[in-house]
C-alpha cells in the first residue's frame, strides 16, 4: 500500500537538509507515520505554513515499504489550534501530550482511542483552564491506551490484592503499586502513593477526555499523582518531557 491518505496530527517537524523537512504525523487508522517534505522551508512552497507541530492535517504520504521514510505529496491544514502558541504555559502542555504520544508509540501502530484522546487533549487546552492538570489527566490516559498500563488493583511484586494490603507506594520500575510488605523489604525506588491518589488515577481513567475537566487534583494527591506518573512515564519511554518549571524564573 504505497499511497497513504490520512488524517492525523502532527507531532513534530524537524528540519532536514537544506530546505527539507521531516513531519512526523499521528494518525487514526496508521499510528505514526513520518514523511519528507521537500521543500518545504522555501519561500514558495505548496506547503506553505502548515507543518506546525499540534495542527490537525490531511496528508498524502507515498511510501514504497512500510520501513521507508515517506514523500509527502499534498498536506492541508484542517485545524491550526493557533491559539496553543498564544500562551507559553498552554504551549508546555501541548508540547507534552505531542511528545507523549511520540515517545510511547512505534511507527504504523494503529491505536484510534489514543488518536481520540490527542485531538481531545489539544483542544481541552485553553489558557484560563489548569492546563497541566489537562496534560497529567492526558498522561494517565495515554497510559491506559498502551500496554504500560500501571497497576493498582494489586501489588506488582507478590501480586496480593490491594484491597487485603491498602497500597502505600508506586514503583515506577515495576509500572504500579507495592504493597506495605513489599515495600519493606525493598524493591528498589518507591514513591508514597495513598489511596486517594490511586481513585484519582482510577477516576481520571474511567471518565472520557472531553468530561475530564469535572475533576480536581489538589494538595498531596495532585503531587504525588504527577510525580508517581512523571517518573512512571520515563521509566518506561527513558524520556524526559518538557516541564512547566522551564518557563518559570
Ligand atoms: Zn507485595
Amino acid at each position: 500500500m504505497p499511497l497513504v491518505r490520512t488524517r492525523g496530527i502532527i507531532l513534530r517537524s524537524l528540519k532536514w537538509g537544506d530546505a527539507d523537512r521531516i513531519v512526523t504525523v499521528y494518525s487514526p487508522n496508521f499510528g505514526k507515520i513520518r514523511g519528507v517534505a521537500r521543500g518545504a522551508r522555501r519561500m514558495k512552497t505548496r506547503f506553505g505554513g502548515v507543518l506546525e507541530p499540534f495542527g490537525l492535517v490531511d496528508l498524502s504520504l507515498f511510501q514504497k515499504t512500510p520501513e521507508s521514510l515517506g514523500q509527502i505529496s499534498q498536506i492541508d491544514l484542517v485545524a491550526s489550534y493557533s491559539s496553543i502558541r498564544e500562551n507559553l504555559t498552554v504551549m508546555t502542555a501541548a508540547a507534552r501530550m505531542v511528545k507523549m504520544v511520540e515517545a510511547i508509540t512505534v511507527d504504523r501502530d494503529p491505536n484510534p482511542g489514543m488518536y481520540t484522546t490527542l485531538v481531545h487533549g489539544l483542544k481541552s487546552l485553553r489558557p484560563e483552564a489548569d492546563v497541566a492538570l489537562s496534560a497529567l489527566l492526558f498522561q494517565i490516559h495515554v497510559l491506559g491506551h498502551t500496554g504500560f498500563r500501571p497497576q493498582f488493583d494489586s501489588c506488582t511484586e507478590c501480586g496480593q490484592l490491594a484491597k487485603q494490603h491498602i497500597p502505600q507506594w508506586f514503583s515506577p520500575r515495576l509500572g504500579g503499586v507495592v504493597c506495605h510488605d513489599c515495600g519493606q523489604r525493598g524493591v528498589g525506588r518507591m514513591l508514597s502513593l495513598s489511596k486517594g491518589s490511586v481513585a484519582f488515577i482510577e477516576q481520571a481513567r474511567r471518565l472520557s477526555i472531553p468530561n475530564l475537566s469535572r475533576l480536581k487534583a489538589i494538595g498531596s494527591v495532585r503531587i504525588e499523582v504527577e510525580t508517581a506518573m512523571e517518573a512512571y512515564f520515563y521509566a518506561v519511554v527513558g524520556k524526559s518531557l518538557p516541564t512547566f518549571e522551564q518557563w518559570v524564573s
